[in-house]
């Protein structure tokens, strides 16, 4: 894409009273993390996502699903944000209201610095009983398989699994921000699973300008203007242009 298409989505950006982001598991590729799919490779490249983030695969072998969370989260300590996690802190800074949505559970987010931030499918690094819900503390926890909880149920980590619900505050927050925004990003997600994919089309639908940073062009829902790419080239980029004036 050219620097004209650029300057022309920052002055998007600059006059928007409301900006909203949607960021799924490509904003944090430059971070060094897998994205879902990849997250399948080597140890782990025998199972399915959905033989692993389901309740039903932790009901079968708690261990095995504690195991594969414990390695993700070895990945997501030594990992740091990057460029792209840095300048949507700064347009927090920058933009009048600003509302950030991540489907990641990486909390690399916060790490950079943002506060607006609804994660809607949880975070890898917090802990709760998986029977009375209780939180758990983080530290000194096994990497072999989940620790009991005082009521006896099991720790697991605090994430969303398939099949379950979104937290339902953070779903409405994040519905509530598409349909009021005035510029919609959508950054290095995959778009298909839902709920979170179906707030471009409340966003597209209450009028938002919408536009998709993503290295794979058809990754970009319908009617989105197109910036294809690393998050972290692009949008950093795009800030920079629309608020250093
Ligand atoms: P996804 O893996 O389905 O899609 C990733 C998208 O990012 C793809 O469209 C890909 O083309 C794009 N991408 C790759 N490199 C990029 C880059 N450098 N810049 C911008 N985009 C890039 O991920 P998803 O859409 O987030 O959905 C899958 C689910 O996986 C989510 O529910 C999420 O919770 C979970 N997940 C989270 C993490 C994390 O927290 N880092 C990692 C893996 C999976
Ligand atoms: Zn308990």
């Amino acid at each position: 894409m050219t620097q004209q298409t650029l300057s022309r989505l920052a002055d998007h950006l600059r006059e928007a009273h409301h900006v909203a982001a949607l960021t799924g598991a490509g904003i944090s590729r430059e971070s060094g993390l897998p994205t879902f799919r990849e997250a399948q490779s080597g140890l782990w490249a025998r199972y399915r996502p959905e033989d692993l983030a389901t309740p039903e695969a932790f009901a079968r072998d708690p261990a095995l699903v504690w195991r594969w969370y414990a390695w993700r989260r070895s990945l997501v300590s030594d990992a740091e944000p990057n460029a792209a996690h840095y300048a949507l802190a700064r347009l927090e800074e920058e933009a009048p209201h600003f509302t950030l949505i991540t489907q990641n559970v990486d909390g690399l987010h916060r790490r950079a610095g943002s506060r607006q931030l609804l994660e809607l499918h949880g975070d890898i690094t917090r802990f709760r009983c998986a029977r009375c819900g209780r939180y758990a503390p983080t530290d000194d926890l096994p990497d072999e398989g989940p620790p009991s909880c005082d009521c006896g149920g099991l720790l697991r980590p605090d994430v969303v699994w398939f099949g379950e619900a979104l937290p339902g505050a953070e779903l409405e927050h994040a519905a509530e921000a598409a349909a009021e925004c005035d510029v919609f990003l959508v950054i290095g997600t995959s778009g298909v699973v839902y709920p979170a994919a179906g707030l471009t089309g409340i966003a597209m639908r209450n009028g938002a300008r919408v536009i998709s940073i993503n290295p794979d062009a058809s990754a970009a829902p319908a009617g989105a203007v197109q910036l294809t790419g690393n998050a972290a080239d692009l949008l950093p980029r795009l800030v920079e242009l629309a608020y250093s004036a």
